[in-house]
């Protein structure tokens, strides 16, 4: 056993105590952890009592919903046990939304993600979209609507209230500009929606901020703007309804609905025709949440192959010392150092450049490119980790028993919400061409490994690439971009090893 951990640390320097704690991985990348007491608390929180409500909740699978009371009144209510609701308002009150407005910085939130996510992936979903209605209201509301709003979203009690962010409808998240059909109509100082919203994450939010087109309005992306919507309207009476809860196979932990908007009012945040502007701010915020999940989640699925794999025996040893496993998990552990790379670049460079509003710097541009890398990237990493972590387990792996399917069915969705795969290759290989954001990515690199051959190789390789017929780049661009992501991934995995040396704890 000692022999398999001594192997691993001589070419990894990351331990086996740092592979399960989410907190000493993370200081072993970045250094001295700002609010260290309080990520140490909510670690040992989520071992001692989190860890055992997040099973409970995933394996009790959809949560139930109320439409009527027993008097016949209309009030769409979402049943989970209490514990589900002592678990969720926990990240609130240690600040996933009130510290970044609070303290100018997004740097607490993704460090209390990665914490939370190695335990309970979905959880940080409603998290990540209450700090995307949080956002959007500080940066495009009116000072009326802030002040009517705000408040409520950044308690630091148990009364927060919570955010959701509603774009996609049935005919598909991926065009927006025509699968939108949610209309908006003007109505004295607020508007009226009329649409229905087919995915509903946090579905029963006090607030939501939805895509919708106003009356008349251009068609595509161009028409969209972007509203707020509160649960209850002025009346008190329920402003949207919930048809159904969708019936998932995990994140459980976020309740998902459809929503049907019947003259909903709502208040528009920005202007009537740069909602897209909105929309994609919003998505940065939860991509880059997306990335962070996906890490840690594929950290979990490491550590729970290794722990298994350090006590099976087959062939006279422990499985971790047959040269093939040895060497997976050799490989599994410098990709993680790397995915975590990538995705902590894209936060750090969302930090730089969330309050940011059209026209955007060159910096924004790098930021999109980069985190279209990340969450391609990660979540494809996550889900064959933890497809991985299955197999090490043999059969014992596919047994509901053990639990490690959980966390393959928690990493599907990572590659498809906040847009999938596909969309981030498209996307990314748009902010290439129209705003030549490989060449800031180059110059990233080149400080932080040097400007080597690999690194020209790979410049020409894009600079190619980009030139070839519309057609044909695009059917090309999976592996390119693939190539892309790993080679920026390793790059910047250096920037972050050399924190390892100094703050190494206890390697
Ligand atoms: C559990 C869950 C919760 C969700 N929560 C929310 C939420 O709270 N708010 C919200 O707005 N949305 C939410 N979504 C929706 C999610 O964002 C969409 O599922 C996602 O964006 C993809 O849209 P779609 O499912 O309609 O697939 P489609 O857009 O119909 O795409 C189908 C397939 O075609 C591919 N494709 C599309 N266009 C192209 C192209 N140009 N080139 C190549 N391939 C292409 C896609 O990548 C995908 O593989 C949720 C989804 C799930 C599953």
């Amino acid at each position: 056993m000692a022999s398999s951990r001594l192997n691993l640390n001589m070419s990894t320097n990351t331990d086996f105590d740092t592979l399960l704690s989410p907190r000493l991985f993370l200081q072993s990348r970045l250094g001295e952890l700002p609010n260290r007491d309080l990520l140490e608390a909510e670690e040992n929180w989520w071992k001692k009592d989190g860890k055992g409500i997040g099973e409970a909740v995933d394996r009790a699978g959809t949560p139930w919903l109320r439409m009527f009371d027993r008097f016949g009144k209309r009030v769409d209510q979402i049943l989970f046990p209490p514990e589900y609701f002592a678990m969720l308002r926990r990240g609130y009150r240690a600040g996933v939304v009130w510290r970044p407005l609070d303290q100018k910085s997004l740097i607490p939130t993704y460090l209390l993600i990665y914490i939370i996510s190695h335990n309970e992936p979905g959880i940080c979903c409603p998290y990540t979209v209450s700090l995307g209605t949080a956002v959007p209201l500080v940066k495009y509301g009116s000072a009326e609507l802030q002040g009517r709003f705000l408040p409520q979203l950044l308690r630091k009690d148990d009364s927060v209230w919570q955010g959701a962010t509603w774009m996609t409808e049935i005919k598909g998240g991926s065009d927006l500009g025509v699968a939108v059909e949610t209309i908006a109509r003007r109505s004295g100082d607020r508007w009226l929606l009329t649409g229905d919203k087919y995915f509903t994450s946090n579905v029963g939010a006090e607030l939501a901020v939805v895509a919708a087109r106003p009356d008349g309005a251009a068609t595509g992306v161009r028409g969209l703007a972007l509203f707020l919507v509160p649960r209850y309207r002025e009346s008190g009476k329920l402003n949207y309804f919930i048809r159904r809860l969708k019936d998932k196979i995990a994140t459980r932990s976020v309740p998902t609905g459809e929503v049907e908007l019947r003259n909903s009012e709502g208040y528009l945040l920005g202007s009537e025709d740069s909602g897209i502007y909105q929309i994609l701010e919003v998505l940065n915020l939860s991509r880059v949440a997306n990335s962070v999940v996906s890490v840690a989640l594929a950290q979990r699925a490491i550590a729970e192959a290794l722990t298994f794999a350090e006590r099976r025996t087959a062939f006279g040893k422990s499985i971790l010392d047959h040269a093939l496993l040895h060497r997976q998990f050799k490989d599994r552990l410098s990709m993680l150092r790397a995915a975590f790379a990538l995705a902590w670049e894209s936060v750090e460079l969302l930090n730089e450049v969330w309050m940011q509003r059209p026209p955007y710097s060159d910096r924004y541009h790098l930021f999109r490119l980069l985190a279209h890398l990340a969450k391609y990237w990660t979540a494809e990493f996550a889900v064959d980790t933890a497809k991985w972590n299955m197999e090490v387990h043999g059969g014992l792996g596919v047994l509901g028993e053990y639990g490690m399917d959980r966390w393959l069915r928690e990493a599907m969705i990572l590659a498809i919400w906040e847009g999938t795969s596909h969309r981030q290759i498209l996307d990314g290989l748009e902010v290439m061409e129209r705003k030549q954001a490989h060449r800031m990515l180059f110059e990233l690199l080149a400080a932080t490994i040097g400007s080597t051959e690999d690194l020209q190789e790979m410049k020409s390789r894009v600079e190619q690439h980009l030139r070839l017929p519309g057609e044909e780049r695009e059917a090309a661009a999976e592996p390119l971009f693939r190539n892309l992501a790993e080679f920026a991934a390793k790059g910047l995995a250096r920037k972050y090893s050399r924190q390892e040396s100094r703050n190494d704890p206890g390697c």
